[in-house]
């Protein structure tokens, strides 16, 4: 035992560390927010101690693609329902507000939440709010009002967004991508674009993307997606990741398939660089569920535990421009830490097609520690339901 009474203590966890890839027993002492100490499990004193004996402790998980303007756009969720009430201490809103209209979800959604809730500004003015076909009306697009208002939110907008699909963007095809590009490149930040039925094409779409922007829904099972009718990788996907472009899942209730994610991942080893949700009122009470159950589809498609939680914190975390607050176990780093547990239990997992694989070792949500302050996540039997909004 040491002298030291830290505020909270996270006692005898099993750290997950992406960045040094290991795994190891250890307590953590957390003070005003920072982690002060990392210890041999059984050493620190808290004033709050958290029983963590039998979990795994990862850096913050970050889920880079929901939805949560609640009553403003259709669908949105409740960010702290998905967010630490499941183990996730951020959660990203890609593109249901748009320049327009940002100022609120500043105001009542971000001020608002225990969950970190940070932002991508749609190119089109409203967002997703005029969902769908908000791409598709070239007077909703204008680069410099979507720059302005990344400049703006600075403090949690982080990135631009666009949806590359015949339902959102019509016969306009790729030109809310370009012009989302056109801001992106104006402020500084990431692009993610949406990729679905064409048009645009996959290929259009991956020509306008340079290093750090993120294709979401990068595995859909939809015609003209990154894997071919043939099973090999889309060329031009292949080559966008070659050049730095990172592959987001966004599940959704339309965009995750298991076919299409073995065949990418298992025959041809393109993992992607990040496990997200697109967590919404459509696919809260299935396919989708939560974070942890998403990433434990991963888990199954073979990726590692270390692997799987660099893809749901580091990843995205640095991909957004959050590196300093997300994604790292050490000493100084700010306390943002989920506490997950791997339940060797077995579950029947769908995609959005229906297909079903039985999934050994379920991931499930303990707590999320949020700046030093631990929010418990609700049991997953009693999953959090879509409330009404909007
Ligand atoms: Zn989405």
């Amino acid at each position: 035992m040491t002298d030291t009474l830290y505020d909270v203590v996270l006692a005898g966890g099993t750290i997950v560390d992406p960045d040094r890839e290991e795994t190891y027993r250890a307590d953590i002492g957390i003070d005003g927010g920072t982690i002060r100490a990392i210890s041999r499990a059984g050493i620190l004193r808290g004033r709050e101690s958290v029983d963590c004996a039998g979990t795994l402790v990862t850096p913050g998980i970050v889920d880079s693609h929901v939805h949560v303007y609640q009553h403003v756009s259709p669908g949105s969720l409740d960010p702290d329902d998905i967010g630490v009430r499941q183990a996730v201490c951020a959660v990203v809103d890609a593109g249901s507000f748009g320049p327009h209209n940002a100022g609120g979800f500043g105001e009542f959604i971000v001020k608002r939440a225990q969950t970190k809730v940070y932002g991508l500004v749609n190119i089109s003015r409203n967002g997703n709010s005029t969902n769908p076909g908000e791409g598709e009306v070239i007077g909703f697009l204008n680069p410099s009002n979507t720059a302005r208002a990344v400049a703006d939110h600075r403090a949690w907008v982080v990135g631009v967004k666009a949806r590359a699909s015949n339902t959102a963007s019509g016969l306009l095809g790729a030109m809310s991508t370009q012009l989302a590009k056109v801001a992106a490149r104006e402020a500084g930040v990431a692009l993610m674009v949406h990729v679905g039925h064409g048009p645009p094409t996959l290929e259009e779409v991956c020509a306008i993307l340079t290093a750090g922007d993120l294709i979401t829904h990068c595995y859909h099972g939809k015609i003209g997606g990154a894997v071919t009718r043939q099973g090999e990788m889309l060329p031009a996907v292949v080559d966008a990741v070659r050049r730095g472009v990172l592959l987001d899942i966004g599940h959704g209730s339309a965009s995750f398939a298991w076919k299409t994610g073995e065949i990418a991942i298992q025959r041809h080893g393109y993992k992607p660089h990040i496990i997200s949700t697109d967590l919404h009122r459509g696919c809260i009470n299935g396919p989708t569920y939560s974070m942890v159950k998403t990433m434990s589809k991963f888990l199954h498609l073979g990726m590692s535990m270390l692997e799987v939680v660099r893809a749901s914190s580091p990843a995205p975390a640095c991909a957004l421009g959050l590196g300093d607050r997300f994604g790292k176990v050490e000493v100084g780093f700010p306390a943002n830490l989920s506490v997950i547990e791997l339940v060797d239990r077995k579950e029947t997992m769908f995609d959005v097609e229906k297909q079903s694989r039985e999934v050994t070792g379920v991931i499930e949500g303990r707590f999320a520690i949020v700046d030093g302050k631990v929010h418990r996540a609700l049991p997953d039997a009693t999953a959090p339901k879509a409330k009404a909004a909007v």
